[in-house]
């Protein structure tokens, strides 16, 4: 199995490969061709063929790629003849020399293990690039929300990238109850980085989606005719099911009527007991608007965010981490409340906001949080606790590191993929990213600038020409108002200046000319 996928994190593979994942590409072995070798684009069938001795993590990584199985060859022999033949050939005398190993470059030609006119059933590993073929495999790979199901593969396994021993036990003595007691045609699981705590139900249910998906493919494969694709690797909506779905989501809604009966499909095979929940929406009112989706996203790359109580955060992203500054705001405590009593429920809503905004924003790395000071410390601890509890409920693990006395928050958070902001947004071509342009003021005196330079080169042209100053609105206020004697002084250097006021002139921008 591919491993130069390796370093990345499997949920980033996941999502970057996502887009060129819909291509797939048909092979033709056989009947015409007299060697289906590498012009073809069949490079290496069974290169990949797993051991008992595979590397844990491995398959966890090559079964991202996992894109679509289809079957191969035009011909008469019926694809369920050839069914077992990829694990015999893997296991039979020829592969095994030297003790198989992947590394291992004398390995049989395909003509030695695959007879014209067979047919077979296989996974692309790696897309096409340019005039190189496919990678492909004829040991499949299935991915679910917890497990890798590898049909051809007696083998159990958990991530490498589950560090706990302990969890790591539980997790491979479940999955071998689980393979003991339900029904699997054949092969083995790998655990994967998101099977962390999880139950044996949970478990048990990926088991037999993925059973089910791998039996559909096969009954699929034995209906269709060689050269077609028989399964495909899951689209946006399902990978967003199949990863999120769970009972604390009261309804899943859809304003597509063919996409509703995709998903009540799907989840009918993923979490049966769920597909009640499926609504289709029928109104007028674009969903997004209607459930105020669209706001919350508009809202969720600004930088301030309003708390009911009055009060804001400022959301700061910088290259090395992320700020988050909470802020009373108007919020003063009615009457009797004493200050500490007002500030501590700022920080109460704060915390609770602020956890709501790291997973709407997706914000990652390391984040602080200045939260107002407090003086008591048992105010302290209440802040704390509830930013731990609401923390819970984050789906990406996050660490609290430190808590100091003037409440300021160190925290981690695991880094899945790009925040909202960075997804959406692209850095202001006004203001480079900086968030911040030239004052009016500080046009003015650059306008003054210009003036002196010009009224120079003039050299006291100045009474035959009219000067005209085309400018943003705001900087022409400046000059008449605050900025008067800035006016006087251009009009020193070059007359009389008709002044003309243009809101599509960038605010740092000036425009001279001379009639
Ligand atoms: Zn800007």
């Amino acid at each position: 199995m591919e491993s130069s996928l390796e370093p990345y994190d499997d949920a980033e593979a996941r999502l970057t490969d996502g887009g060129s994942r819909a291509e797939f590409a048909t092979r033709r072995g056989g009947r015409r061709r007299r060697r289906p070798t590498k012009t073809s684009g069949a490079e290496a069938t069974t290169e990949a063929a797993p051991t008992d001795e595979m590397p844990e993590a491995e398959p966890e990584v090559a079964s991202e790629p996992v894109v679509e199985e289809l079957a191969v060859a035009a011909s008469p022999v019926v694809s369920s003849a050839a069914k077992p033949a990829p694990r015999e050939r893997a296991r039979g005398g020829r592969s095994q020399r030297g003790g198989f190993s992947r590394r291992d470059r004398h390995q049989p030609t395909i003509t030695d293990l695959l007879r014209e006119g067979q047919e077979i059933l296989v996974q692309i590993a790696k897309e096409p690039i340019a005039k190189k073929g496919a990678r492909i495999t004829s040991h499949i790979a299935l991915p679910g929300r917890f497990l890798v199901y590898m049909p051809t593969v007696e083998h159990v396994g958990v991530s490498r990238k589950i560090e706990s021993d302990s969890e790591r036990q539980r997790l491979r003595k479940l999955i071998t109850l689980i393979r003991g007691t339900e029904d699997i045609p054949s092969g083995g699981f790998i655990v994967r980085t998101a099977g962390v705590g999880i139950s044996e139900a949970d478990l048990r249910e990926d088991v037999r989606y993925l059973v089910r998906t791998w039996l559909d493919i096969r009954a699929t494969a034995e209906k269709t005719k060689p050269a077609t694709m028989v399964h495909k690797d899951l689209d946006l909506v399902q990978r967003i099911l199949r990863d999120q779905l769970s009972d604390d989501f009261a309804a899943i809604r859809v304003d597509s009527e063919e996409e509703y009966e995709n998903i009540v499909e799907f989840i009918n095979r993923i979490q049966p007991r769920l597909v009640k929940r499926v609504k289709l929406y029928t109104r007028d009112r674009p969903i997004l608007e209607a459930y105020g989706v669209q706001a919350e996203i508009d809202k969720a790359i600004k930088p301030r965010v309003w708390l009911k109580s009055g009060g804001y955060l400022v959301i700061n992203q910088t290259e090395a981490l992320v700020a988050i500054d909470v802020n009373t705001g108007k919020f003063v405590g009615r009457g009797s409340g004493r200050l500490e009593d007002t500030i501590t429920r700022t920080n109460l809503e704060a915390v609770e906001e602020i956890v709501r905004q790291i997973r709407l924003r997706d914000l990652g790395g390391i984040i602080v949080l200045d939260l107002i000071d407090m003086e008591e410390r048992r105010n302290r601890q209440k802040v704390m606790q509830t930013l731990q509890d609401a923390l819970r409920n984050d789906k990406s693990p996050t660490k609290v590191l430190s808590f100091n006395d003037f409440g300021l928050v160190i925290m981690t958070r695991k880094r899945v993929k790009q925040s909202l902001e960075r997804t959406l947004c692209a850095p202001c071509q006004y203001c480079q990213g900086a968030g911040l342009i030239k004052s009016p003021q500080t046009v003015c005196y650059e306008l003054l600038e210009e003036a002196r330079t010009l009224g120079k080169a003039m050299n006291g042209d100045k009474a035959n020409k009219q000067a005209t100053l085309r400018i943003h609105p705001e900087v022409a206020k400046a000059l008449r108002s605050s900025e008067r004697d800035v006016l006087n002084e251009i009009e020193e250097y070059l007359g009389p200046v008709d002044i003309n006021s243009d809101p599509m002139v960038h605010q740092e921008q000036f425009d001279f000319a001379f009639i």
